[in-house]
């Protein structure tokens, strides 16, 4: 057991190495000088998240339970009160704060109480990502009472059998398809158009059509999707799966900017005979200007004061080497290899294998 384990919440919250790095309470120095304007923050409690979901380093399932990793990179653990007296001190560029659920009994109340100490104290537009399995109806109203800005729902996968297979009955997990959808529905109509987001996972085995239509799915209801691309994390259950290939990400990256700002609808799309994207709805030279500004490329997001997109998790999703949401503004040499991934077609969906259990 580590000391680590003793310090749990509400006292205590994780903090991304990202955010730590922010705040000076790590050091180190993000490559190509990104910088984040989120201060990710997620709720920690002995033995880890109860649920199981077969990717992520923080899921009982993984067999610890004791990991400090999630979406791939160290979550420190630090006192609430550390935290906000570094928070309160000028000059680290943040512009929203966002606390994460676990599975835990006490999460719902001890996220709601922190987002209205958050709120209070810090001045920063908060965001809560839910957990569907632990919250009930009229829940969503306290959290956007508590102060909330936004709320988004992990939804991760793109299609209801691979949520079962790996996070939900056949993963012997506690989350269900069809209560995930359930509360982004309550969220669009609690927070609004805009101000609720669905986190999705590439990868994972979709196709990009099954991709793209999720994506329209969420922005039919009035939220945005945050895509992340599946990298295999330490200690979970796919630690051994491969990572979603750079060109399928890029063209569902490029679709889910067209969907979510309005360009283009999933309708307008055209597929391949498996399912690949050939065509994204657009006129060719206006969408040859999207991607010449790189603006699809980059990590998709909870928005800031002054930047589209303040939790921009510098290599979340890929190592710096081999960059999937790119943290900063794309230069010259980044589009150059944005488009010959985005013309590439013989790299297959990975075939994960099912996970242990
Ligand atoms: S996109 Fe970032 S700020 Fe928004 S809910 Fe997800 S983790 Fe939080």
């Amino acid at each position: 057991m580590t000391e680590d384990m003793n310090k749990t919440s509400p006292d205590y919250v994780r903090l991304s190495l990202a955010a730590a790095m922010t705040l000076g309470l790590r050091s180190g120095l993000f490559y190509r000088g990104a910088r984040l304007h989120c201060l990710n923050l997620l709720l920690t409690y002995e033995g880890g998240c109860r649920a199981r979901c077969a990717y992520c380093g923080l899921s009982a399932g993984n067999g610890s339970g004791e990991t400090e990793n999630f979406i791939r990179v160290e979550w420190p653990v630090f006192s609430v009160e550390e935290v906000l007296s570094r928070v309160r001190l000028s000059g680290h560029g943040l512009e929203r704060a966002c606390i994460s659920m676990v599975m835990h009994p006490q999460a719902l109340s001890h996220a709601t109480g922190l987002t209205r100490y958050l709120d209070r104290e810090l001045g920063l537009p908060v965001s809560i990502l839910v957990n569907p399995s632990t919250i009930r109806e009229g829940d969503l109203e306290a959290l956007r009472e508590a102060g909330a800005d936004m709320a988004t729902v992990a939804v991760d996968t793109a299609t209801e059998t691979l949520f079962d297979r790996y996070r939900g009955r056949k993963a012997g997990g506690p989350h269900r398809w069809d209560r995930y959808w359930r509360t982004l529905e309550e969220a669009a109509i609690v927070f609004g158009r805009d101000k609720f987001g669905c986190h999705l996972i590439a990868g994972l085995g979709e196709s990009e059509k099954e991709m793209v239509q999720t994506i329209q799915r969420v922005r039919s209801l009035g939220g945005r999707s945050h895509m992340f691309a599946f990298y295999p994390e330490p200690g979970s259950r796919l630690e051994e799966a491969a990572a979603c290939a750079p060109s399928r990400f890029r063209r569902m990256q490029l679709a889910r900017f067209l969907i979510d700002y309005g360009l283009a609808a999933s309708g307008d799309m055209e597929y391949d005979e498996q399912d690949r994207l050939v065509c994204f709805g657009m006129e060719a030279s206006a969408l040859d200007d999207l991607v010449e500004s790189g603006r699809p490329f980059m990590t998709s997001g909870c928005p800031g004061v002054m930047h589209e997109c303040a939790c921009n998790r510098p290599f979340g999703d890929g190592p710096p080497g081999d960059i999937r949401s790119y943290p900063f503004q794309l230069e010259a040499e980044d589009i150059h290899l944005v488009k010959k991934q985005l013309a590439i077609y013989s790299e297959q969906p990975a075939a994960l294998k099912e996970p242990g259990l």
